[in-house]
């Protein structure tokens, strides 16, 4: 029989749907096993009825699949002891990931220093290592060279073999496009266009995923640190250039073509101060390091060698600006009001709930300093609410090596638990 409301033409209304059309297997669609395996993994412990309860499912099915994923060997049953134990009736049972199922390890490459942590399935860490190194770009096999050393160093200090690792995750400064592992362009590589992720996957016998940096704080944030319970937040990371990564939803938001929240390129001066992109008044500019070593060469007469560290000269930069030098004092000032600007930018467009600054740079209290959060007060919408928290994490390297961590993570949890995405379209 044919009803009033199907009887229409191919393209009539009922036919069409409404709603978004979220693809099939996505990130927002995942499988409920992945669901209820990452439930219990951010939990720590978790009994089942629990897992039941927070995913708004049946008991009977959440019991079928821990028990598959028991059997898989990713969860495994743990007893709770009881606050007051009376000794009566069986002890609870929790489910918690098992932290032997796989190893990972997660490596940041910068310009001066490698850093790599391993960390079992649970997220704890059971090594970490720190090369330093000449900062300088070096060719493709030079640096692959040095993750492949990297990795010998850290599972060493683990006293595990390397046959124990499961999957890798390096991130690099600069544009990365992280689903294809492409890297555009980076300060650590003297060649651009370079397939970091397939070129250290043969070179380490192992899957790798890459990132940029900023986004890694921001994996690091959400996985292990103050971004946990945020569904919201942004990182703002002011290192040799200016990044920013920013979670949507409590997840990384890449942008369309996976280049996207580059903060350090966002124009804050028309015709302003050339950038290292080429380009001309990108914030980065102004407030990277680089751009406080030109303004410190010429207001303060400073004779800057090549091949000399910034490092050094930040830190007489910094030492003459506490001790009174009123250049070196505008010099911070300058870059913190344009900090200021592109911090109020951020705010402006999304409303952050939280923001966290991070990175080397952020010893320099004078970017931060009162007077920063006064400028960017009077530059964000005077709606009369509060500015969102900001909070300064100078928890150096290992934290971009935790968030390379858990970028290893989650590409063996997808690999272990999700069906590839190519089936759904079938
Ligand atoms: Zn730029």
């Amino acid at each position: 029989m044919t009803g009033m409301l199907t009887h229409s033409g191919d393209d009539g209304p009922g036919r069409r749907g409404c709603g978004p059309l979220i693809a099939p297997l996505s990130e927002t669609m995942r499988p409920l096993r992945q669901q209820v395996f990452e439930r219990v993994r951010a939990s720590g412990l978790m009994p089942r009825v629990q897992v039941a309860k927070e995913l708004g499912v049946s008991a009977a099915s959440v019991t079928t699949i821990t028990s598959e994923l028991i059997e898989l060997g990713l969860l495994e049953e743990v007893t709770v002891p009881r606050e007051t134990d009376t000794g009566r009736g069986r002890p609870p049972v929790a489910l918690g990931v098992r932290a032997d199922a796989h190893l990972v390890v997660g490596m940041k490459l910068s310009d001066r220093e490698h850093t790599a942590v391993l960390l079992d399935f649970a997220g704890n860490m059971l090594a970490s290592e720190a090369v330093s190194r000449e900062p300088a770009a070096s060719d493709p096999a030079t640096l692959l060279a040095a993750s492949d050393a990297l990795i010998d160093r850290v599972t060493a200090a683990a006293g595990v073999p390397r046959s124990a690792i499961s999957a890798v995750g390096i991130g690099v400064p600069g544009f990365v496009d992280s689903p294809s592992g492409h890297v555009y362009w980076s300060s650590v590589l003297n060649v651009r266009g370079f397939d970091l992720a397939r070129a250290a996957s043969q070179r380490l016998g192992l899957p790798v995923t890459v990132d940029n940096d900023a986004n890694l704080v921001a994996l690091a944030e959400l996985w292990f640190g103050a971004g946990r319970e945020r569904a919201d937040f942004a990182v703002v990371t002011i290192e040799h250039g200016l990044g920013m990564g920013l979670v949507l939803n409590h997840r990384l938001y890449r942008g369309g073509q996976g280049v996207g929240m580059e903060l350090g390129h966002t124009k804050v001066q028309l015709d302003g101060a050339l950038c290292r992109c080429g380009q001309r008044g990108c914030l980065e500019a102004y407030v990277a390091d680089y751009a406080l070593a030109r303004e410190a060469t010429t207001a303060l007469n400073w004779i800057y060698k090549d091949g000399q560290s910034v490092q050094i000269l930040l830190e007489s930069l910094y030492d003459h600006a506490k001790a009174g030098n009123p250049a070196a004092r505008s010099i911070f000032r300058r870059a913190g009001r344009y900090l200021a600007v592109g911090l109020a930018n951020v705010v402006n467009l999304f409303d952050p709930a939280l923001i966290i600054l991070s990175g080397e740079r952020m010893r320099y209290d004078y970017l931060y300093a009162a007077d920063t959060l006064a400028e960017m007060e009077n530059l964000v919408l005077a709606t009369g609410r509060p500015l969102p928290p900001i909070e300064v994490h100078a928890w150096g390297d290992m934290l971009w090596a935790h968030g390379a961590a858990a970028l290893a993570l989650s590409s063996v949890t997808e690999a272990t638990l999700a069906p590839p995405r190519e089936l759904a379209a079938q």
